[in-house]
């Protein structure tokens, strides 16, 4: 083994991950690109699990953090009010909001994923008097107490020895077939008050689920879940941590079912450049929390407002998601033709915007099309509870010909897996 990676063996806990499935020392990275302490380039297929939408180091945010450091502009500012917090406030409101009709609050929780999660499961408590929460299979919400007595994956959830929180899991869109609507089942439950089922809280759930296996919910479904909500008097959450910000195709992974969560979690790309920031969106009439009463250190980091606010305004230009469909087109029609020329995989494609994958059917195989992959150059990670699915999460903003290099390497790589 490389000395250099040894000094990780020694000194950091066995708990550590990615850098076992990517075994080098990542030095430099720009765009849709990253380089090793050897020189070798790899094309990043991952963008750091959706926080790297944008790809890395891009020019416009990194200049503009420039300008602030070089001019002394505060870096912590708790929850005070600075300039770059203004500018973030007024462009996420005027070029995000307001043209998709929506109105919320914006709330900082602290930097990350888990963090908004949080935040909207204590708020919604708060909202309605009730504790439940309903949430979905394979959804994946975060790893403290909380947000992980939401998450559907055992594996997580045993190793920290908590049930299930005064939380129910219902089956996702087609958990069960495509023909059997599985909001029967949850609609069913919520009239039961005869068996002691009580109305929750709050209902959690990602639109595509990420880490679970890119397994999406349709619009149709969506739609019905909003008005059960609605019916019920129950939050919905929408979790777009991961598929939030132009990774499903739109800025809001919700905007083509046409509803209006409650509340909206957001972090990972949010920020724009990579650095750790997350929001929580609220509609206005659950704004109720008393000043203090949910804090934090770091809530709102000026950098990252200074990169998010740059990011956001590449949404004012209309052309900016049209670009994302058409790589999304590329993307479905390459994933579309692997499943089908390569029937050893025994796979189907999945997932929806770029966040797509294919689903194998034989054990073990997408992991080794993704150990492939990293051997010729190319960053991919598997998902689902077997890691059955290997998942693209090219940047949205990928030029043609790295995305087309990119597919190459994959289907070399899918070629040396089915071997
Ligand atoms: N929600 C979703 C949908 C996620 O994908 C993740 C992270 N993978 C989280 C929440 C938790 O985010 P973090 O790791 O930043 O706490």
């Amino acid at each position: 083994m490389d000395k250099d990676l040894k000094v990780f063996e020694e000194l950091e806990s066995e708990v550590r991950s990615y850098c076992r499935s990517f075994p080098t020392i990542f030095t430099k990275a720009k765009g849709s690109l990253m380089w090793d302490k050897n020189g070798k380039e790899y094309v990043d297929f991952f963008c750091g699990a959706g926080a790297l939408n944008y790809g890395h180091n891009d020019p416009n945010m990194k200049q503009k953090l420039i300008e602030y450091i070089s001019s002394d502009g505060i870096t912590h500012s708790l929850d005070k009010a600075t300039p770059p917090k203004q500018d973030f406030l007024t462009t996420l409101n005027e070029s995000i909001l307001k043209p998709r009709n929506l109105e919320y609050k914006v709330m900082f929780p602290g930097p990350t994923g888990t963090n908004t999660v949080e935040s909207a499961l204590k708020l919604a408590r708060k909202v309605t008097g009730r504790t439940e929460v309903i949430t979905f299979t394979n959804g994946f919400h975060g790893m403290t107490i909380g947000s992980l007595s939401v998450t559907g994956n055992a594996f997580k959830r045993k190793g920290a020895g908590i049930p299930l929180h005064n939380a129910v899991t219902m089956p996702y869109d087609r958990y069960m077939d495509d023909a059997t609507d599985s909001l029967d089942y949850l609609e069913h439950y919520l009239e039961d008050g005869g068996s002691g089922v009580e109305v929750p809280a709050a209902v959690i759930l990602e639109t595509v689920q990420g880490e679970g296996g890119l397994n999406w919910a349709s619009n149709k479904w969506l739609k019905r879940l909003e008005e059960l909500c609605s019916r019920f008097e129950i939050l919905l959450i929408i979790d777009d941590v991961q598929a939030g910000v132009g990774r499903t195709g739109t800025f809001f992974s919700f905007e083509p079912a046409g509803i209006k969560p409650d509340i909206v979690c957001m972090s990972k790309s949010i920020g724009g450049y990579g650095s750790p920031f997350a929001i929580t969106l609220i509609k206005p009439e659950y704004d109720i929390w008393a000043p203090g009463e949910h804090n934090g250190t770091f809530r709102g980091n000026n950098h990252a407002f200074v990169t998010a606010t740059e990011a956001l305004k590449y949404w004012e230009n209309p052309e900016f998601e049209k670009a994302i469909h058409k790589k999304v087109e590329k993307v479905t029609e390459f994933l579309n033709r692997i499943a089908k020329d390569y029937p050893e995989l025994d796979g189907y494609v999945k997932g929806r915007g770029l966040m797509q994958g294919i689903s194998c059917g034989v054990e073990g195989i997408a992991d080794k099309v993704a150990a492939e992959a990293f051997s010729r150059g190319l960053i991919m990670e598997t998902a689902g509870a077997d890691d059955e699915v290997f998942k693209l999460f090219p940047a949205i903003n990928i030029d043609d010909a790295t995305l087309e290099r990119g597919f190459s390497i994959i289907e070399e790589s899918v070629k040396a897996a089915a071997s």
